[in-house]
């Protein structure tokens, strides 16, 4: 069976990091919003995939659709599937909280030592999902599917290609494909990696932040069958927040200082010199120096850069007050022998 099935089963492998008891090989997380027509194709397609699964997952898995507060029938759908398949379960949230949200939920209550991620919509094939899971044989902790091939309209794969480009540069996670649904992963990271507002576009930059592993494979591709995408050029704009957000939380957030202080040191050292050269000036006899540019340029730098120190020494002080250990390092095991 697989690996981390139990923490129970293995008295000597602790999984520190992992709290929960996983009962099951695999779960599949669906999130679902206003997707009533491909709900059923979609779980006749995973059924069909999971009865020739091998035979670890075959035996042992759930589908767990996490309805977003869908306005169309797809709650009802689910609970006519779930009443025809014990292995469905289905969550339903009161109102539409977001596609991070619903999947929180579903990792929330997984019992898979693995788990994966797919999209209602039908535009990848859960057949890939055992070229995914190989990758976690190989050791990997999350594998991203890479969408090689994409088959939607143009205004959403220029952005797309855009903003895979820009996070791949800047994290330094050098992913082709971000945004994809559909991933695997192991239960350790989804019991670690954080997850809030509209964060699952980076959830392979925040695991990597953690020291788990992380790889893509590419997947085939079609377009929706049924309908409409709930992600249009609205997403453009809160993308770019969530980026910076990421990108402060996966470098700054444990040293807001580092990056406060040091900008605030430039600026008030800048706006220093600059009255100080004014003030030479003034003895020298050069005056007025009241109706220069320059003063008000010297003395707004020094007031902001003293504005970003403090900043900087407040997010110290959040940081101090929140300490928790578990935040400044993901264990992997911990071998020991324990006494009978
Ligand atoms: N989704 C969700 N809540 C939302 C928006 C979307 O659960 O508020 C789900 C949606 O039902 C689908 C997945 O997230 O299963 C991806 O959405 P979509 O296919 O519209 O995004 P796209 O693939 O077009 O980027
Ligand atoms: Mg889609």
């Amino acid at each position: 069976m697989h690996k981390h099935t139990s923490i129970q089963q293995h008295p000597a492998f602790t999984f520190p990091s992992v709290q929960r008891i996983c009962s099951l090989a695999l779960s599949i997380v669906v999130p679902v919003y206003n997707e009533d027509e491909s709900l059923p194709p979609l779980h006749r397609r995973l059924t069909q995939v999971l009865e020739t699964a091998p035979l670890a997952y075959r035996n042992s898995y759930e589908i767990i659709f996490v309805d977003d507060g869908s306005r169309d029938s797809s709650f009802d759908v689910c609970a006519k599937i779930q009443q025809s398949d014990p292995r469905v379960r289905v969550v339903q949230f009161r109102r539409n909280f977001g596609k991070t949200a619903a999947l929180n939920a579903g990792f929330a209550i997984a019992r898979g030592g693995r788990i994966i991620t797919i999209d209602a919509d039908m535009q990848e094939d859960p057949g890939d999902m055992f070229k995914l899971l190989e990758q976690i044989d190989q050791g990997y902790d999350l594998v991203s599917a890479w969408r090689k091939q994409r088959n939607d309209p143009l205004s959403k794969t220029l952005p797309s290609r855009v903003f895979n480009a820009v996070v791949s540069q800047m994290t330094g996670v050098h992913l082709h494909d971000f945004n994809c649904g559909f991933k695997a992963y192991t239960c350790e990271v989804v019991e670690d990696v954080q997850l809030y507002g509209e964060m699952h576009r980076f959830i392979p930059v925040l695991a990597t932040q953690r020291g788990f592993r992380v790889t893509e494979v590419p997947v085939a591709h079609q377009p929706r069958r049924f309908g409409k995408s709930k992600f249009g050029f609205k997403r453009l704009g809160r993308g770019y927040l969530d980026f910076i957000q990421v990108l402060f939380l996966t470098s700054y957030l444990r040293r807001p200082l580092r990056l406060f202080g040091s900008i605030g040191t430039i600026l008030t050292v800048v706006g220093t010199l600059i009255c100080v050269y004014l003030a030479v000036l003034w003895f020298q006899g050069y005056r007025p120096i009241g109706d220069r540019p320059l003063l008000t340029l010297g003395v707004l730098l020094m007031i902001t850069g003293l504005q970003f120190i403090s900043t900087g020494l407040i997010g110290e002080m959040l940081q101090y007050n929140n300490y928790k250990p578990g935040d400044e390092y993901a264990v992997r095991q911990i071998l020991e022998t324990t006494p009978e």
